[in-house]
Formats: C-alpha cells, sequence, structure tokens
C-alpha cells in the first residue's frame, strides 16, 4: 500500500532552531516540492541569535527555492530555554493558527530529549486540532532516536541535495563535532534500509493518528484528502511520495 498526499497544497514547517528543519524533514520538504510545484510552504524557526537567523533565512530559501509561494518567520524566543517562556510561545502558535491553516504540519517529535524541541511539539498539537500533523527526528548527544512509522524515500541526488544545502548553510555550526555530512548521511541511509527503498535513502517521521477514507468531517480531518492506492507494495510501511 502506497499512501499519496494528493492535495497537499500549504505546508507548516515548525523547527525550534535555525537547521531543525532542514536536518529532520529537507528531503520530505524538497521530495514535496518535486511533486507539486503549487506549494506554498511556511517555514517557521522559533530562536536564533541575527547570525542564526540569518543562516536559518538564506537556507530556508535555498529549500524553498520551487515553491510556488513561501513565508519565512524567524522568531527569537530564547534558545534552551523554551519551556519557561512558555507562555510568549504560545501566544506566537496562536497568532500563527489564525495565519494559516496547512494541509500537513511538520514538527518536532513527542519523544525529543531537546526541551525546546519538546514545547514545539506539544505546542503543534495543542494549536492545530485538524490538520495531519507528522513529527521529524533529529540526532542528538542524548541519544534518542526511535522507530518512525512514516518513511519517505529519497533519491541519492535529493538526499545529497540536502546534506549539501544543511553544510553550507550553516557556517556557525562548523566547529561542532556532530555537524558533518556523514551525521545526515548516516540517518538517512538507515531509514533508506526500514523504508527498504530502492535508492537506499529515506528520512523517517512519525505519524501518531490520521483519518482516512474521510467524508469531510471528523477530529483529524485535513483540508488535504489522503487517499490509498493498493497498487503499490513498494513499502511495507506509508510513504509520502
Ligand atoms: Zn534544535
Amino acid at each position: 500500500m502506497n499512501v499519496q498526499f494528493d492535495n497537499v497544497n500549504t505546508v507548516l514547517c515548525l523547527g525550534s532552531h535555525a537547521d531543525d528543519i532542514e536536518i529532520g524533514c529537507g528531503g520530505t520538504i524538497l521530495r514535496l516540492l518535486e511533486l507539486n510545484p503549487q506549494l506554498t510552504v511556511y517555514w517557521v524557526v522559533l530562536s536564533g541569535s541575527d547570525v542564526r537567523a540569518g543562516e536559518a533565512r538564506r537556507s530556508a530559501e535555498r529549500f524553498l527555492e520551487e515553491a510556488a509561494e513561501s513565508r519565512i518567520i524567524t522568531k527569537s524566543f530564547r534558545d534552551s530555554f523554551f519551556p519557561y517562556c512558555g507562555e510568549e510561545i504560545k501566544e506566537f502558535f496562536f497568532e500563527l493558527q489564525s495565519q494559516v491553516s496547512p494541509d500537513l504540519i511538520l514538527t518536532h517529535r513527542r519523544e525529543d530529549m531537546h526541551q525546546d524541541h519538546r514545547v514545539v511539539s506539544e505546542l503543534t498539537w495543542n494549536t492545530f486540532r485538524r490538520h495531519q500533523i507528522l513529527e521529524y527526528e533529529i540526532p542528538k548527544y542524548e541519544g534518542d532516536l526511535g522507530t518512525p512509522n512514516v518513511f519517505v524515500p529519497l533519491s541519492q541526488a535529493t538526499a545529497q541535495e540536502k546534506v549539501d544545502a544543511i553544510v553550507e548553510s550553516f557556517p556557525s555550526q562548523a566547529d561542532k563535532p556532530w555537524f558533518t555530512a556523514d551525521t545526515f548521511w548516516s540517518l538517512m541511509r538507515i531509514r533508506g534500509i526500514e523504508a527498504n527503498a530502492d535508492s537506499q535513502f529515506a528520512e523517517g517521521l512519525y505519524c501518531r493518528k490520521m483519518s482516512i477514507l474521510t467524508t469531510g468531517s471528523g477530529p483529524a480531518q485535513t483540508a488535504a484528502a489522503t487517499s490509498f492506492s493498493a497498487d503499490s507494495l513498494a513499502n511495507a510501511a506509508g510513504s509520502v511520495s
């Protein structure tokens, strides 16, 4: 069974820090743009100094080059202190909710060990209740990777595009030992094995709930109809393709 997102026209990507969205779901975004040149993307980075915000903006512009429309929003909530400035961040989420009703939201994973990531994940679910949400993963020192249940197979060229863009867009991170091309390649390679991807590479995402075969109402109904085509057994798990 191959899950298709047929009517995804607006995507909201949420990241606590500059580079989170790119690392977690940059390939998925490139793939969505390849499938739908009419896509509108809201790209929100919630913290960062001026330097980091500049890098985040340039990186987002690079990833969203092919988007029909894009809106890049950078905020300056205090890095590493999100649980302690939750009120302000929650206010911002309400503001965001009044501005965009996305067909698909890509956000941090609820079990992420970084406190800022968890706050963003919780507020995403708290704020957007009639939208399809998929959570992405970020490798880190704490070792919190899980078992994704949604895979987006990526061609080697798309995986390369993602890695190049990340490594080249964030010079301020170059001195961090983990911020290397092989970190990003290795996770995509492992997820590619789990996805049984012909291309060998994939991103893993986490889906907590999804309404299917909907008639236009329901708790997690999304503007995008999620259709199933049973003609492909290419992937054991669902894949956004
Ligand atoms: Zn982060």
